[in-house]
């Protein structure tokens, strides 16, 4: 069966510097893929490259078994990528309800507003009771739910999602993790960037290991728990 998005061979880089080196893997359609590694390890650049935010200098991207290489993101998007990046991407002194419309009027015209919101509304019903607060003031929890909401608007065939973790407070991300489940039964393939390991090995059933930009482990995530461990944790002496 097809792939909902593979990376073949990727060498990507910032300028001089290379930060993967013939990095494959692929996520199949539905499926669930948790991306882990140490800091630096090259998680953020897979996770940019698999949306096309990055291109890659040489290897390739297929997203649904196209080959998007090189593609602007706007294709990535219309193909089906939903990119939820690190941090919190709101617009801190507009309303949640403005947030969401800025970003549903671009992906669905206005015409298709009113069902987005509704959707959004339904998945994250925290983001419907503020719906006419100033997202800067919201929570660090509540601004990484809008952010999500602002890309997951019509159940989006793939999710990558990067460190949806970081900085929040555990039973906010296991808040987060549910909504995902939720999102994740209704179809939506995923590749899963975190440091929180626990969340990422209970919600993917499929583990890629990542050391200096290469892939150093992958298999399922019921053998990954060992692994992990012993190449993340010991490794570091921690
Ligand atoms: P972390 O968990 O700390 O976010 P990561 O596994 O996501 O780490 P990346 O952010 O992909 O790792 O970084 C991989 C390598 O690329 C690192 O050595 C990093 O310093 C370097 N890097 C990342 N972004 C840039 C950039 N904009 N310019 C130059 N180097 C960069």
């Amino acid at each position: 069966m097809t792939p909902a998005l593979e990376l073949r061979a990727v060498e990507a880089g910032y300028g001089p510097f290379r930060a993967l080196f013939g990095v494959t893997l692929s996520v199949p359609t539905g499926g669930a893929v948790a991306l882990l590694g140490a800091n630096g390890a090259g998680k953020t650049t897979v996770a940019r490259v698999a949306s096309g935010l990055l291109v890659p200098s040489s290897g390739s991207v297929h997203v649904d078994g196209r080959d998007l290489t090189g593609e602007r993101t706007f294709r990535y998007a219309r193909a089906g990528v939903a990119h939820a990046p690190e941090g919190r991407s709101v617009f801190a002194t507009f309303t949640v309800e403005e947030n969401l419309t800025l970003s549903f009027q671009r992906l669905l015209g206005s015409e298709g507003l009113n069902d987005g919101l509704e959707r959004a509304y339904s998945i994250f019903p925290r983001l419907g009771e503020r719906r006419r607060q100033v997202a800067g003031t919201l929570s660090g929890g509540e601004q990484r739910m809008l952010s999500m909401a602002r890309v997951l608007v019509e159940a989006p065939p793939v999710l990558v999602a990067d460190e949806l973790s970081l900085g929040l407070a555990p039973i906010v991300t296991d808040e987060i993790y549910a909504t995902l489940e939720a999102i994740r039964a209704s179809g939506t393939a995923m590749l899963i960037v975190e440091q929180h390991v626990g969340h990422a090995l209970a919600l993917c059933e499929h583990v890629v290991l990542l050391d200096k930009g290469t892939v150093a482990w992958e298999g399922p995530a019921d053998d990954a728990a060992d692994v992990v461990v012993s190449r993340l944790f010991e490794k570091s002496g921690g």
